[in-house]
């Protein structure tokens, strides 16, 4: 390929996170790295987050003039966050003696909808990045943020630097998307809790979106599903060292011989049961619909057979997101004179287990092996559900940990 007439030369978006820009040195680390790949002739499209803790802080002040602050004002006040790191990233290249301009999300032509605090891209035309790279220049770019069409400050939504970096890559027909993190990449399991993790050298979409949405959070799940539409394919890996990271792509083939490629624990999410809830239609309908306009997040559900012969009646289990409980328990507490249920039992104390791999698709037997761990464990199995490439246990909390090594020896190694 062939771009301002020098051979070989490949277009590179890198994206550097909080913690990779989380004080000046690691800011000097980060001009150290993309003066690297300069030196090889490559262009370079840099993409940062604000420096850790800074988005969190700016939260804080505006909460505490205001509980409920103006979503407009918000994404005025976070866009900051951002273009402070782009600046600072510009200056340590120059000082490096090497040409650098930041640009805004606007800037960079990235235009949004009006959603304030958590935008969609609708397009992008990098006009001034291409001008700039065709310069010379390294082109840093503010993550998180865009513009509207009627020129108002938009930001992405937490996390949001990937999908700006993502976007870019995509719009920029770039050769490498690169996302800069703290950690080496995605692991098997969390290797804080699993000492035998490993590294992986690749990973599908799906089960990246899998591993992301079960609560092993390493990139906003809205990029991985923005990077799948358009195939970005990407590496997660760290601006700490040189080791090779893990590339996120399409599922292939040879990655159905494995069929298990990740395992992760959700611990927060809390359990409700509804005893002895009349079986009868439209009731399930009615407890949900209302739970869904509180805003309460619903993920599993399960109901049983019905019992009882006169007027069956059956038990209904559903999880919620832990800090959702209290809302959800007073809306279930609001219809029990209407539906006429026995009684609510909720439970904090519980720990999602799920297995994900594409390869459960052609592999047989998966739900029963890891079901006989747990059994071997002395584990109960409280909820299960599946999915094609998931299969997820919500099991007692306090044997979440233990319970995850032991899956983990059994399809991944100790
Ligand atoms: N600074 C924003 C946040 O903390 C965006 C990002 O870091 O990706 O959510
Ligand atoms: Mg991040």
């Amino acid at each position: 390929m062939t771009r301002n007439s020098v051979v070989f030369m490949a277009l590179i978006v890198q994206k550097y996170g909080g913690t990779s820009v989380g004080n000046t040195d690691r800011i000097k680390n980060v001009a150290r790295r993309v003066a690297e790949y300069r030196k090889r002739g490559d262009q370079l499209v840099v993409v940062v987050s604000a420096m850790s803790g800074v988005t969190d802080g700016l939260i804080k002040l505006a909460k505490d003039i205001a509980p409920l602050p103006s979503e407009r004002e918000m994404d005025m006040l976070l866009a900051t966050g951002e273009q402070q790191t782009i600046a600072l990233t510009a200056i340590a290249l120059h000082a490096l003696g090497i040409p650098a301009v930041s640009l805004t999300g606007a800037q960079a032509g990235i235009v949004t909808d009006g959603v304030h605090t958590k935008a969609k891209i609708h397009n992008i035309t990098p006009k001034q990045v291409h001008e700039l790279l065709n310069a010379g220049n390294v082109v840093i770019v503010a993550g998180f943020q865009g513009e509207t069409p009627e020129g108002q400050i938009t930001t992405l939504g937490r996390g949001g630097s990937d999908l700006t970096a993502i976007a870019l890559a995509a719009a920029l027909k770039a050769d490498l998307c690169q996302i800069y993190t703290d950690v080496d990449g995605v692991y098997t399991a969390d290797p804080r809790i699993v000492p035998g993790a490993k590294k992986l050298e690749e990973i599908s979409y799906d089960e990246m979106l899998e591993l992301a949405s079960l609560g092993a959070k390493v990139m906003q799940s809205r990029s991985v599903e923005f990077a799948k539409k358009f195939g970005v394919v990407f590496e997660v890996r760290s601006s700490l060292n040189d080791n090779p990271g893990t590339i996120v792509k399409a599922e292939t083939k040879s990655m159905e011989g494995v069929m298990v490629r990740g395992i992760s624990l959700d611990k927060n999410q809390a359990k409700v049961t509804l005893v002895a809830v009349p079986d009868q239609p439209g009731v399930a309908a009615r407890i949900f619909k209302a739970i869904g306009d509180a805003n309460v997040n619903v993920d599993m559900i399960v109901q049983n057979v019905s019992h009882g012969s006169g007027a069956p009646a059956t038990d209904l289990s559903f999880t919620v997101d832990k800090p959702d409980l209290l809302k959800a328990r007073k809306v279930i507490d609001g219809l029990k004179s209407q539906i006429g249920y026995k009684e609510a039992i909720a439970d904090e104390k519980i720990g999602k287990l799920s297995i994900v791999g594409v390869g459960m698709k052609s592999h047989t037997g998966v739900a029963g092996k890891m079901f006989d761990v747990l059994a071997r464990e002395g584990v109960n199995i409280d909820m299960i559900s599946t999915s094609e490439i998931k299969i997820s246990v919500v099991i007692e909390l306090s044997k979440g940990e233990s319970a995850m090594r032991a899956v983990h020896g059994a399809f991944l190694g100790a």
